[in-house]
């Protein structure tokens, strides 16, 4: 089957033509392939904070006189899972959403110099006075969906901050470029070597799985950001030297640009 039509050959065979009903299920098997694979990450990944904090919740039954102390730092424990597991619901959720054609993008006039202001508040907070962030913003408006793009910049920004250790510095421009306005986030953080580059986008692919769940990392972001600018026909440049950083350009087509 492909695209659930059965496919039927016709190929020459001892001199006789014969037909060949084949199930051609290439396309059907790698979709559900990658159904089975998400299941299966999104299964484990909800294992490990579950296990967690069913650990401490046992404890906390069967030992009802602990050390207040140590009873506080059991519930900080929890609470951190608890986040992450929430972090993990809400991108699966917005990741199914972009995938799916029930929830069209409407687009809109998208104040961009707001929305980036925004994402660099949020920024500073996240990175709690440890980077030096910049934003500058002489680009044009889009037409697009405000929501869809305050998430894939926003993770853009946020992985940024992630990956870069403390005194490292983050700078974010919204530019009129020759073929169109674009996005670019460039920081002085860890950096990706290249065989890993083409992979990032894939869902749940991380370089480094303990380091990525430190930094409360879903392994989500960028199939997310893959998805917000497939829906608004833009294109992702990444370019990264291991240990002096990364730079992530996003390029819209003038077509996106909003009327004044
Ligand atoms: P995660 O939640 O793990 O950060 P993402 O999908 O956002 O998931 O990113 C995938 C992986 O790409 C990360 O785990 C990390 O290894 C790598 N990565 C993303 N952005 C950066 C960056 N700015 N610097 C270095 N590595 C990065």
């Amino acid at each position: 089957f492909r695209d659930n039509k059965l496919v039927v050959q016709i190929i020459p065979f001892e001199n006789r033509r014969q037909i060949l009903v084949t199930h051609d299920i290439t396309e059907s098997e790698r979709i559900d392939m990658m159904r089975r694979d998400f299941i299966a990450n999104a299964s484990h990944e909800l294992r490990t904070p579950l296990t967690v904090i069913n650990g401490f919740l046992e404890i906390a039954t069967s030992q009802p006189n602990l050390d207040p102390q140590v009873r506080m730092s059991h519930l900080k424990l929890m609470t951190e899972q608890g986040h992450r597991m929430q972090n993990l619901v809400e991108d699966m959720l917005t990741l199914t959403r972009l995938e799916s054609v029930d929830y069209p993008l409407r687009p809109e006039k998208v104040n961009m110099r707001m929305l980036l202001e925004q994402i660099e508040q949020e920024a500073v907070a996240l990175s709690a006075g440890r980077h030096i962030i910049s934003l500058q913003v002489d680009g044009p408006d889009l037409k697009g969906g405000t929501e869809e793009l305050r998430s894939a910049f926003g993770n853009l920004v946020s992985n940024a901050i992630r990956y870069t250790p403390a005194e490292g510095s983050i700078d974010i421009r919204w530019e009129d470029g020759e073929a169109g306005p674009q996005f670019v986030v460039r920081d002085t953080g860890i950096g990706i070597r290249p065989e890993h580059i083409s992979r990032l986008t894939e869902r749940f692919y991380r370089v480094d799985k303990s380091r990525s769940r430190e930094t409360q990392g879903t392994g989500l972001g960028l199939a997310i950001v893959k998805h917000v600018l497939l829906r608004h026909d833009a294109t992702l440049a990444i370019e990264s030297e291991p240990e002096k950083g990364s730079t992530f350009t996003v390029r819209f087509s003038k077509s996106r640009v909003a009327d004044h």
